[in-house]
């Protein structure tokens, strides 16, 4: 679709027709560029294109040779062939004097062969013979793609209709005036969105890229004609398939088996990859849901535009149609006469893996929501279920870089392939990985030890502040979790102050006040709330003193995740690291829930602070998932626990864990991610405080980046906890395809803390279904 703005007069656009060696009267055809039916007294009309300098001829030449090509390859399919002068030029210029300069730009214009049929559109109900012979020719398509082995580079473009951004139009869904129909064009975005990250491994080609039901033409049951390639572009080549899917379904009794007489022609002249066939249907919904999104905003502009809504009634019921059937069994159904199952794991029940499952697995094992899930597939920030459904996970921080991140996945699958060993022999890896992790952390703290979990890490982490200061006693946040051996069972004031807890502190463990400016002891954001609560933490070192049992560690998180996503307020570490210093202990911070710029560009949530602490333990988002654990500190303390003793990890080091370990860093850097955890966060924290407004539910949205806490309260006054409605609204969300959980001592805290590729759309997505479900409980 060329930029025109300002048509030409045609009897001066008529005087150009001569060095092409044709002559005849100009209509005026349809559609969003300047284009002309050159009616001839011959057998054969041709058409005008008027082209301004918004599109490139070398654009232009390659949307040509694709039509010569798709004409030459379809045959009886025609498609419109460029005429050239008798000096063999594709193009003539449109003179000052035939109207260039309407609008300050330069036309040209090209003929071109008119390609006879009646749109699609207009021909009436297709029957099977017709729907294979659409699939057929997109088949078609799609080996010519193939078979043309270099993609012009002015095909790698993108454009509104471009499908694999069909992102760019969620941000169209608040024009949609229906909240049921604003739900399923959520659901149609997300689960194109789902599987986007799927595409980019697929086979491209340049594509026609708009096979709708206008620019295919039929003739009876034939299909005569392919038209208009300026919407041509580089992409994957299944979205031909399922652009022309899209419209093929559209006012179909049974779009199902509409859709399966389309893949079956298709598939006689090109597989379908399993891969595929699974994206099909996402994508399908991703092109009505833009039509659908584009339409709802441009009523806003023209509610009685002649060509604006012409599909619009078709798609919504087409996407309703689609929304009430299970995906898999949708995709299944769709693929099936390709010969492939893309959703083999439909037909499994969440009842039967709960059953086998608790036959052989422990039920101290939790499961979340009411309603389990199975999540078959991780793509970026969403995970999918066996049912093929897509839902957006807010809350898995340990899949730091996005679910099943290329480069990581490759790293891994690479170095696994080459050796695993361990630490025991040199390698070039592990000193490369332990000096980029030391080079994030503040200077001094430079010896690094790896290992294969957040709780191990604390364990060593406990082993080093002990062989440094002699002292086994310890200071830990009063809601805090740091891991699951049986020290730090002890150390964790969330577990055994909770059911089946022994309900007390071991007589070495000194609880401290959570800094919780919200609900705690001291409240009000402020330095004097910070400071107050770090005095806590020296009232405890100074009793721990006086009892005869100096405390050799403070450990604490950052910013206390379990304890309810508080951010404690400035100055708080500070004065609780002097105390604890002052009384010869070390201070250990827990990054495990807050690093890798979780929190912003600072990095690490202790930087937030402004201290640098003596020990440092890195779990969760480090390996993106492989399980890595890692303590960071100090020359000093490194030498106290140099005793003589070998200190090693079986798995803790090895070339895979470093490789992985590697990727990671990289794509922190190479993605930006941690500018874009405060860039989002921001977005998604201004968004949920402006939910406090109307729902007095709740009572505190805290967070910093992509750390984030919503606590629901029944009484803004007494702070009531809502656990139940927290539990009740996170269950509901999971069924809007948004997955967060609670915590906080009074589970009443909406915990959020997403993968790092989370979008600015996915915040407006999060805010907005909050508040639908807060309005709606
Ligand atoms: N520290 C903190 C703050 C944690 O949240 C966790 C795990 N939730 C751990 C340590 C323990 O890590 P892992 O489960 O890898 O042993």
């Amino acid at each position: 679709m060329s930029g025109i703005s300002a048509a030409t007069p045609p009897e001066r656009l008529a005087g150009l027709l001569a060095p092409f060696g044709v002559s005849g009267r100009l209509e005026r055809l349809g559609g969003t560029g300047e284009t002309y039916r050159i009616v001839t007294d011959a057998r054969e009309d041709y058409v005008l294109k008027v082209f301004d300098d918004s599109t490139p001829p070398g654009l232009l030449d390659a949307q040509d040779s694709l039509a010569a090509g798709v004409d030459a390859f379809a045959h009886p399919v025609q498609a419109p062939r460029c005429l050239r002068t008798a000096d063999g030029a594709v193009e003539v210029a449109v003179s000052a004097a035939d109207g260039r300069g309407h609008d300050g730009r330069n036309r040209r214009v090209r003929v071109y062969t008119f390609v006879p049929g009646t749109p699609w559109r207009e021909a009436g109900p297709a029957g099977p013979s017709r729907l294979r012979k659409l699939g057929w020719l997109i088949g078609r398509l799609g080996q010519l793609a193939r078979r043309s082995s270099a993609i012009p580079d002015v095909a790698r473009r993108t454009h509104d209709w471009d499908l694999t951004a069909a992102a760019q139009h969620r941000r169209r869904v608040p024009f949609v005036p229906e909240a049921r129909r604003r739900a399923i064009l959520d659901r149609a975005f997300m689960a194109h969105a789902a599987v986007l990250p799927q595409l980019a491994s697929m086979p491209h080609g340049f594509i026609h890229g708009d096979v709708n039901d206008e620019n295919v033409l039929v003739e009876g049951h034939d299909i005569v004609g392919l038209i208009d390639f300026g919407d041509a572009l580089a992409n994957p080549i299944v979205c031909d398939l399922a652009i022309g899917l899209a419209y093929a379904m559209l006012g179909a009794s049974d779009p199902l088996q509409t859709g399966a007489e389309v893949v079956a022609g298709y598939a006689g002249e090109r597989p379908l990859s399993v891969d595929e066939a699974r994206v099909l249907l996402p994508l399908v919904r991703g092109r009505l849901a833009v039509t659908v999104a584009m339409a709802a905003e441009r009523r806003t502009i023209a509610p009685d535009h002649p060509t604006w809504f012409v599909t619009e009634p078709a798609a919504w019921r087409l996407l309703e149609r689609l929304d009430e059937v299970e995906p898999a069994r949708a995709g299944t159904r769709l693929a099936a006469p390709a010969g492939v199952d893309p959703f083999p794991e439909r037909r499994w029940t969440t009842a039967d893996l709960r059953a086998r499952r608790d036959a052989h697995v422990s039920r101290a094992l939790s499961v979340s929501y009411v309603e389990p899930l199975c999540i078959v597939r991780g793509n970026a920030q969403y995970l999918i279920g066996h049912e093929g459904r897509p839902y957006l996970d807010l809350v898995n921080n340990v899949c730091h870089v996005g679910h099943g991140h290329p480069r990581v996945v490759e790293a891994g699958q690479r170095q696994m392939a080459v050796l695993n060993t361990n630490t025991r022999y040199l390698s070039a890896l592990l000193p490369a990985y332990a000096e980029r992790l030391a080079a994030t952390l503040p200077d001094g703290l430079d010896v690094c030890f790896f290992v294969n979990s957040g709780s191990e890490a604390n364990e060593l982490a406990l082993r080093l502040a002990a062989a440094h200061t002699g002292r086994q006693d310890v200071i830990v946040g009063d809601a805090a979790y740091h891991g699951n051996t049986p020290r730090l069972i002890a150390l964790s004031a969330y577990k055994f102050l909770g059911p089946g807890g022994s309900g007390r502190p071991e007589p070495w463990v000194h609880l401290a006040p959570t800094p919780d400016a919200y609900r705690g002891p001291r409240r009000g954001w402020s330095r004097d709330t910070g400071v107050g609560y770090g005095d806590d933490v020296g009232a405890v070192a100074r009793a721990c003193a006086n009892a005869g049992t100096p405390v050799g560690a403070f450990l604490t998180e950052s910013l206390p995740s379990c304890g309810g996503q508080i951010v404690p307020p400035p100055g708080y570490l500070e004065t609780a690291f002097r105390h604890v210093r002052a009384a010869g202990g070390v201070c250990i911070v827990d990054e495990v829930q807050t690093g890798f710029g979780r929190v912003g560009p600072s990095f690490w949530g202790f930087a937030l602070q402004d201290v640098v602490p003596d020990i440092v333990v890195l779990g969760k988002p480090i390996g993106n998932g492989h399980p890595i654990g890692a303590v960071v500190t100090t020359r000093a303390i490194a030498a106290s626990f140099e005793n003589g003793m070998e200190f090693f990890s079986s798995f803790g080091g090895n070339p895979v864990s470093c490789a992985m370990g590697l990727a990671v860093l990289d794509v922190v850097r190479d993605e930006a991610l941690p500018e874009r955890a405060r860039d989002v966060g921001t977005r998604l924290l201004d968004g949920l405080r402006a939910l406090m407004d109307a729902h007095p539910l709740v009572g505190d949205v805290r967070g910093e980046g992509l750390f984030i806490g919503v606590e629901l309260v029944r009484d803004r006054s007494t702070l009531e906890p809502a656990g139940d409605e927290a539990g009740r609204l996170v269950n509901r969300l999971r069924a809007r395809g948004l997955l967060l959980s609670t915590d906080g001592p009074h589970h009443n805290v909406i915990k959020i803390k997403p993968p790092m590729v989370l979008t600015p759309d996915d915040a407006d997505l999060v805010v907005r279904v909050m508040e639908e479900e807060l309005t709606a409980s």
